[in-house]
């Protein structure tokens, strides 16, 4: 997979302090890329850094395989963002707003406009103004300013922020099917857990500006998923038992005379009893795994996410 966005050793640091620390991401081409951490975890300035808004103190960063330095104006083209909140004229509608974006974008297509309003379920508001708006319909302007170009790399930078769970849930349908349909890939940041769950294809945790870990979410699924555990005398016997008897293929024999079994949960009573029928000695039994959200406060070191 070709990979959008790759830095190396990035950095930003502010006097001693380091906001953003020898980051090494990558987001790969139609990736949603969920960039987690908690408030003040270097999230923005990160982002900020992608975009050229700032300069890293050390560290490169390559979008589409190339590197910023040099190409800034000709790579940036190719990416549209929402970071922080940049706010639209409330007494236009979001057409004429969008117009004056387009215009200072250098897009001159009016379909163009229409477009973007459509994708982001905005098309039939003709008449109302933008001061009228709920921050989600505000938020999905933005969003449609964002993509007016027609942008290969969308950056949001916690794009449902102060949403209500209607909005958040239209923001998220919304980045679904920019992904899906356009092809674009995507870099949301968030400190909410499970908005990215839901959502990202790959996750990088960020915490106190260090690049805790980047996983794709079908690892980290699988890595926290709940399963029964049993301590047996015989573990092949035990799996030959849990294939013929029960039909689990969804186990893994762990090579110490433990099987974890990750479906069946709730039939533990009924395994046990076969094992022991079947002359085998069991010596534990237990369910265990942890919910994503234990993962990311023991991952982080006790603070929560959220
Ligand atoms: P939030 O969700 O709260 O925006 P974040 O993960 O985006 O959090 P950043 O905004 O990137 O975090 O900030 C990371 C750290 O860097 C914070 O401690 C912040 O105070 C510090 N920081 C950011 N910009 C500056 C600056 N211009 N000067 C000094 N410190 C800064």
């Amino acid at each position: 997979m070709s990979t959008v966005i790759k830095t190396t050793g990035l950095t930003k640091s502010y006097g001693d302090y380091k906001a953003v620390d020898s980051l090494d991401l990558n987001v790969g081409l139609g990736q949603i890329y969920g960039f987690l951490g908690q408030n003040g975890a270097g999230k923005t300035t990160t982002i900020r850094m992608l975009l050229g808004l700032i300069k890293p103190t050390s560290g490169d960063i390559e979008l589409f395989g190339d590197s910023l330095r040099g190409k800034q104006k000709e790579l940036l083209k190719r990416i549209g963002s929402i970071v922080e909140f940049s706010g639209f004229y409330e007494n236009l509608t979001a057409r004429e707003n969008l117009m004056i974006n387009a215009r200072l974008m250098g897009v001159h297509k009016a379909s163009a406009l229409s477009e973007a309003l459509e994708i982001v379920g905005l098309h039939q508001e003709t008449k109302k103004l933008v001061g009228n708006y709920s921050l989600g319909m505000k938020q999905r302007l933005g969003i449609a300013r964002a993509i007016l170009h027609h942008p290969e790399l969308l950056i949001l930078d916690e794009p449902t922020n102060g949403l209500d769970p209607v909005g958040i849930k239209e923001i998220r349908r919304l980045i679904r099917s920019l992904a899906d349909e356009r092809k674009m890939t995507i870099l949301i940041s968030s400190h909410i857990l499970s908005e990215v769950e839901q959502l990202a294809d790959q996750v990088g945790i960020l915490h106190q500006g260090r690049l805790l870990e980047e996983i794709s979410l079908a690892e980290l699924m699988k890595r926290n998923r709940t399963y029964m555990e049993f301590q047996v005398s015989n573990e092949n016997k035990a799996a030959l038992l849990l294939e013929q008897q029960f039909g689990i293929a969804d186990y893994e024999v762990r090579g110490d005379g433990s099987l974890r079994i990750y479906s069946h949960l709730g039939q533990q009573g009924n395994l046990n009893r076969v094992f022991v029928q079947e002359g085998l000695e069991v010596t534990k039994m237990a369910i265990s795994g942890e919910t994503l959200e234990d993962y990311f406060v023991r991952l982080i070191g006790g603070g929560t996410i959220g």
